[in-house]
């Protein structure tokens, strides 16, 4: 079955919220094995929102939008949608007393002007609204079926999720056709070097399709599959294990997984214990951290020593070191890691210094340069990287650096420590 994507709102045509209803609302119908052949975004003027849905219906055999279900003038997805079904809208009484008990269920007197969203297209069924007070709608056009959503992404997902994914099952009847993907997360190589690694497998007619898309220094690798579930569950899985044997220790996670909750989980299974010393990054990495739940169990805190000072007075940063080798240098971060393991009785002691730019960088050490260094009980590993971007995409990638670095140190057989290793991203 072809599916059409819809989504109204002058906020999203003039570009003041983006929007994040159509993908979500793309992914899920393509989950259930229906073709998704477009997307529209229209405003709030009922021409435009009735061609579109038009257009819309005339090309797929379900459409769902978003949007414009609210109380006021410009929200007319009500009547755009009788105007475009060739109806008149009528008062629906059901749905007119569960707007009051919602009202009344907050203690409030309904508006007179919310009696509004009781309207539906002649013939259309209401879809109930359990996270707001904006109902849904079914209604037929030209032979296709309309679900009119709220457009606040919470309500729409949830109203998606409970009614309409099931009605959609309904209409579609038995079928045993999947739309399924999967991602695998890598880091610590480019786009073109993960690209050639698997440049087989990413033909035009290949199943699964594979492709790469990359993102703020991390590169997925994304399988897509159609066909019956567990044919599809079948390629996805081995076109995983494939991608993993190539890519090997790039590999950190599938499916939207972030290094920092592979590496806070790795960290909480194993019962390691790890610290903090932050310069350039000035505690973005400890925030990445804390993001992890349940992490307080593993990581006590951090320092963020920005000036040299600080990294003599809170570290022990040797001055002389400072003064001969500079702030950021292999022999600093070495130290900052030691010094930061020591001071919080941590397994591990991680520390991040460099050049975020614009401004500070040399001929020998460019901006992008950062030394990192993890320090443990079996010694300290250091890796210097030299980093793209502007001031926020190096201190970002300096954060996720740190962050691979532990990971890879955390899937090493204990007491191993890696040669120090420098690279470019
Ligand atoms: P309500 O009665 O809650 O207003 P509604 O269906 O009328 O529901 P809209 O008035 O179109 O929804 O949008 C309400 C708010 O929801 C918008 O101001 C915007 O913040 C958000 N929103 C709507 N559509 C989208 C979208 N596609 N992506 C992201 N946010 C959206």
């Amino acid at each position: 079955m072809r599916a059409y994507i819809l989504s109204t709102g002058d906020e999203l045509v003039r570009g003041r919220t983006l929007d994040r209803n159509a993908g979500e609302i793309a992914a899920a119908l393509s989950a259930e094995g229906l073709t998704v052949v477009g997307m529209t975004t229209a405003g709030d003027e009922q021409p435009e929102l009735v061609a579109a849905m038009r257009r819309a219906c005339h090309a797929a055999d379900i459409v769902v939008m978003s949007g414009g279900l609210g109380p006021t003038e410009d929200d007319c997805t009500r009547s755009a949608a009788a105007q475009a079904a060739g109806v008149s809208l009528r008062r629906d009484p059901a749905l007119e007393a569960w707007l009051r008990e919602r009202w009344a269920e907050r203690g409030l007197t309904m508006p007179r002007s919310n009696l509004r969203q009781a309207d539906l297209p002649e013939g259309a069924d209401a879809v109930p609204n359990a996270y707001g007070t904006a109902p849904g709608f079914r209604v037929e056009i030209d032979g296709s079926h309309l679900f009119a959503l709220p457009g606040p992404p919470r309500e729409m997902r949830g109203v998606l999720a409970d009614e309409v994914i099931p009605r959609i099952r309904r209409i579609a009847g038995p079928g045993d056709q999947v739309v399924q993907t999967r991602t695998v997360e890598t880091f610590g190589a480019r786009e073109s070097d993960v690209g050639e690694r698997i440049a087989d497998l990413m033909g035009r007619d290949a199943r699964p399709r594979v492709g790469t898309t990359a993102a703020r220094g991390t590169i997925r690798v994304v399988l897509h599959a159609e066909g019956p579930q567990v044919e599809v569950a079948a390629l996805l899985a081995d076109g995983e294990a494939e991608i993993r044997r190539r890519l090997g220790k790039l590999v950190f996670g599938v499916d939207g997984a972030t290094l920092a909750d592979v590496v806070g989980t790795r960290l909480l299974a194993m019962g390691t214990t790890v610290s903090c010393a932050e310069s350039c990054t000035g505690g973005l990495l400890a925030g990445a951290l804390t993001g992890v739940p349940g992490v307080s169990d593993v990581f006590p805190g951090a320092v963020v020593t920005y000036s040299n000072t600080e990294k003599t007075r809170l570290l022990g940063v040797p001055e002389e070191l400072i003064a001969t080798a500079g702030a950021v240098s292999e022999d600093v971060a070495r130290a900052m890691a030691e010094g930061v393991r020591a001071s919080f009785a941590t397994d591990l002691g991680i520390a991040v210094t460099g050049i975020a730019g614009p401004a500070g960088g040399s001929v020998l050490k460019p901006v992008g340069t950062v030394h990192l260094a993890l320090a443990s009980a079996a010694g300290t590993t250091h890796r210097r990287v030299v980093l793209p971007g502007d001031r926020e995409l190096v201190r970002e990638l300096a954060v996720k650096c740190a962050l691979d670095l532990l990971r890879r140190a955390l899937q090493q057989p204990v007491g191993v420590v890696p040669r120090t290793t420098s690279r470019e991203l």
